[in-house]
């Protein structure tokens, strides 16, 4: 993987996401959990979409998971890709029970596959979670 900073456009942190970005600066994946039905939420967000609750804790996860789906993609979305093709948008079903959607760069990964994060350095201190085959 790439070690240099990338310009890829990436969400501006909101109050209800600031806490996710800023664990990814030292390169923690945290994912909010209901403090009352306890099940985990994702994306970040002020309610529970399970059950209503509304304090969410947040937690740090372990990263690793198995590709649930996979959409390669050999032209770019987007210029700031242009140098990235092919790579893949992935649902990755992590250990912990939640499904998270992101990148694979790279050798397209399979259904079924074994990931672990592959940090992405961005300009401002901040990394892009993405995954790669364990
Ligand atoms: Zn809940």
């Amino acid at each position: 993987m790439k070690e240099d900073a990338r310009p890829i456009p990436v969400p501006e942190p909101s109050a209800v996401s600031a806490p996710y970005w800023d664990a990814t600066k030292s390169k923690t994946l945290t994912m909010q959990r209901c403090v009352k039905c306890r099940r985990l939420v994702w994306y970040p967000r002020f309610v529970c979409p399970h059950c209503g609750g509304d304090e969410l804790a947040w937690e740090p996860l372990s990263g690793r998971g198995v590709v649930y789906a996979v959409s390669v993609h050999h032209r770019p979305a987007l210029p700031a890709f242009a140098d990235e093709v092919p790579y893949s948008v992935v649902l990755v079903d992590l250990v912990e029970g939640a499904r998270i959607m992101s990148n694979v760069f790279g050798t397209p990964p399979e259904v079924g596959d074994e990931v672990g994060l592959a940090w992405v350095p961005l300009p401002d201190g901040r990394n892009l979670p993405t995954f790669e085959r364990r």
